[in-house]
């Protein structure tokens, strides 16, 4: 993959930023006396067959030498009271990692191991994920590790764990979509995040069946026009009522497969009495959608399951972001699951086709990887539990440790970052004392922002890994510069399970570090007993004896294989050929269509059970509903596209999209600044009017910083059943700013 001319090559690689890793040849200009050029082209690769979204096209902009980059490790010290006031300054390795180690025991020496918390990111490799779910549990020995994956994936992972008995996020070849007759989107805009997607949804359209639910018209939902299809746009948190309804439609109207409910999946009665009095005349008023185009949707997925029972195009139902990050997230998740399992799409044909299924669309580049390499709170490497005798003993092994120096459970992410750096009535502390940030930056990007960087102002140390001062890095003590994607090797695992080879293009400039050298090297000064390969080669090793027999096995893989443009789907017991598409047109390895025959439980059965769902925050006199999302020029909080000028250009700060009748109540003009605030803080956006989004719905992108950051009003509520926050329904209120 790398060919030589002269002073340039170019590498075929996958892009740093989403989760659909669209392959791209990096072509890296060395000239001497002259700045290193990079161009960036689309590859082919099956996700995105050549093509690139804005985001990917300038992706080569941040390996440049460019001012912002940090190049040293910086650290600095405190006033009297205590508070980082200081400015950093530049210091050696040498120098930073003996303090961090310093700090650490002294902390641990004080309150106990678990006073140092680990924040871990679905950005990075599989290879660092599973070191820093390593290091936290055998290097530090602290239990209180979670990463921002819980902010993303986690109620999609546990609906698809309790229903199907595994999290495969799509457990189908993407390409798979090409072939359906009906597609229901839930609360994903894909034309904006993820435009290379949308030629996967294009055969569905153009057979008239592409359903796409959002409170907001937004250019996925635009997809729908001319017939191509149905828009819903249920009031934010109707989503889960909505599904109910839509099932108890099916069942209401003979579309439900009896037989195929029958021989795969148990439970089924209890989930029929939770739906049976979500009639749609009655579900209308809690999601804002006619009882009519409930039923519409729910007999254009009725009959087309039913054609593909007996050899039709298959139908499939995605969910997204925008059904999941609710307090109900699970929920919704596990109703649009039952809703595929009462069509009987997980399997196949008459004639042998598949009939479709669920997935979840992964949102961050390794948010598949990332969610079972072992730094969620609960998990151990391979999706494994860490409360699980069985699972811990094998883990022991691997890591050459005693299995009772492997610390329990830690809190999930929310509870984690707003507990730091607190204490109670009797000044003990709440929460862990210090933390390590690795590849996230939470003061924009967790939910109730204001008390997180409240928060991470109280600890006692600070250290955040990054290759920008992020904004969570200007609240640290000490900062320590990390390579980019395309400066060192690793493997990543894409939404739809299959590993592939991120490459190494281009020497770093001197200073920064891998993480995997900084975790070695902090390991090694704590003493501890584990090793802690730096070679991403090694740690693949290690990930294979990791996960051998466990849910997310990896045990199979061959690094030569995937080098060589083999990008196989987990689980891969075994380097078995099994005739799928590759890179390069030849089979690959591993498990491409997962639930064909049986699910993951024990029995092989799918588990439905009842769904109830909670009584919403009604919005009071005067407020509306603020919810949040992305826009196509920005990822994630924005620490590296904010720093791309062409996408920053495009689109430089928060806007604030309202419905023109809304605005005319609220004096909100286009185009000038508003602020929208509820008890939790305030943001400011421009106002953008748009009538495709509901009159009592505000959006706001959640990319930006300072006074443009939307998470300052999200609550600290979460799902009881994954811990995801609730992002997508807050109440607030909107006025014009005042100027001046
Ligand atoms: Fe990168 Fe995602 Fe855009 Fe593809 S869709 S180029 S992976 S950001």
């Amino acid at each position: 993959h790398t060919a030589e001319r002269g002073s340039t090559r170019t590498v075929t690689t996958h892009c740093p930023y989403c989760a659909l890793q669209c392959a791209m040849n990096l072509t890296v200009r060395e000239t001497p006396g002259q700045e290193t050029g990079f161009e960036v082209e689309g590859a082919a690769f099956p996700t995105n067959r050549g093509r690139l979204c804005r985001k990917g096209n300038t992706a080569a902009e941040l390996l440049k030498n460019r001012g912002d980059r940090i190049t040293a490790p910086l650290i600095r010290s405190r006033n009297a009271a205590g508070q980082r006031t200081g400015a950093f300054e530049e210091t050696t390795w040498s120098h930073v990692l003996d303090h961090i180690v310093q700090r650490v025991r002294q902390i641990q020496q004080e309150r106990g191991p678990d006073a140092i918390g680990v924040f871990g990111s679905g950005g990075l490799t599989n290879e660092k994920t599973y070191s820093l779910g390593k290091f936290a549990r055998v290097g530090l020995g602290t239990s209180q590790i979670d990463y921002n994956g819980r902010f993303c994936m986690s109620s999609a992972s546990k609906a698809s764990t309790l229903v199907f008995g595994l999290d495969r996020g799509m457990p189908f070849p993407l390409t798979d979509l090409d072939g359906a007759c009906t597609i229901l989107l839930l609360g994903s805009n894909v034309a904006d995040t993820m435009p290379p997607f949308v030629q996967h949804l294009e055969g569905a359209r153009d057979k008239g069946g592409l359903i796409v639910v959002d409170p907001r018209r937004s250019n996925t939902a635009e997809l729908t026009a001319d017939g191509a299809g149905l828009h819903v746009a249920p009031a934010p948190g109707g989503d889960l009522v909505l599904l109910l309804s839509v099932a108890n439609v099916i069942i209401e109207e003979g579309f439900a497969d009896e037989d195929y409910l029958t021989q795969r999946v148990n439970g089924v009665a209890e989930f029929r009495r939770s739906v049976s009095h979500w009639w749609p005349e009655r579900a209308q008023a809690a999601t804002g959608v006619g009882a009519d185009q409930i039923r519409s949707v729910a007999r254009k997925l009725g009959h087309a399951a039913r054609a593909a029972r007996h050899g039709g195009d298959p139908v499939y139902i995605l969910t997204g972001r925008g059904v999941e990050q609710h307090r109900d997230g699970t929920d919704t998740a596990r109703a649009a699951i039952s809703l595929a399992l009462l069509l009987g799409l997980p399997g196949v044909s008459t004639e042998g086709r598949p009939r479709g299924g669920y997935g979840t669309l992964t949102g961050q580049g390794n948010g598949q990887g990332g969610r079972e390499m072992g730094q969620k709170s609960d998990q151990l490497p391979g999706i494994r539990m860490i409360a699980k005798p069985g699972d811990r003993a094998h883990m022991a092994q691997v890591w050459g440790v005693e299995e009772t120096s492997i610390p329990g459970p830690g809190k999930p992410a929310t509870q984690l970052l707003h507990t730091m750096g607190t204490v109670d009535e009797q000044g003990v502390p709440k929460g862990v004392s210090a933390l390590l940030v690795h590849g996230s930056n939470i003061a924009i990007s967790a939910p109730d922002a204001g008390r997180v960087i409240e928060n991470l102002r109280a600890l006692d140390l600070l250290v955040v890994a990054d290759f920008f001062l992020s904004e969570t890095a200007e609240e640290a003590d000490v900062v320590l510069p990390v390579l980019q994607w395309a400066e060192e090797d690793g493997t990543m695992t894409n939404l739809e399970g299959r590993v592939l080879r991120r490459r190494k293009a281009v020497e770093p400039p001197p200073g920064p570090r891998s993480e995997l050298w900084i975790w070695s090297e902090l390991a090694r000064r704590l003493g501890s007993p584990a090793q802690f390969p730096v070679d991403p080669r090694e740690v693949f090793e290690e990930i294979r004896d990791a996960t051998r027999g466990a849910a997310a096995d990896y045990s199979g893989l061959d690094w030569d294989l995937i080098d060589a443009g083999h990008a196989p789907y987990w689980p891969v017991p075994s380097s078995t050929l099994s005739g799928e598409e590759s890179l390069t047109g030849e089979p690959v390895v591993g498990t491409s269509r997962m639930f064909q025959e049986r699910f993951a439980h024990a029995d092989g059965r799918a588990q439905l059970s009842a769904i109830r769902p909670r009584r919403q925050a009604t919005p009071q006199a005067g407020e509306l509903t603020f919810t949040t999302g992305r826009v196509m020029e920005h990822y994630q909080s924005g620490t590296q596209t904010r720093r791309v000028q062409a996408l920053q250009d495009t689109h430089p700060e928060a806007v604030l999209q309202v419905h023109p009748a809304t605005a005319n109540q609220y004096g909100l003009v286009e185009g000038s600044y508003a602020v929208v605030e509820n008890a939790q803080g305030a943001m400011v956006g421009v106002v953008e009017l748009d009538d495709g989004i509901r009159a009592d719905t505000i959006f706001a992108p959640f990319h930006f910083q300072g006074s443009g950051t939307a998470n300052l009003l999200i609550r600290g509520l979460t799902d009881p059943h994954s811990s995801m926050p609730e992002f997508k329904n807050t109440p607030a209120v909107i006025r014009p700013a005042v100027q001046g």
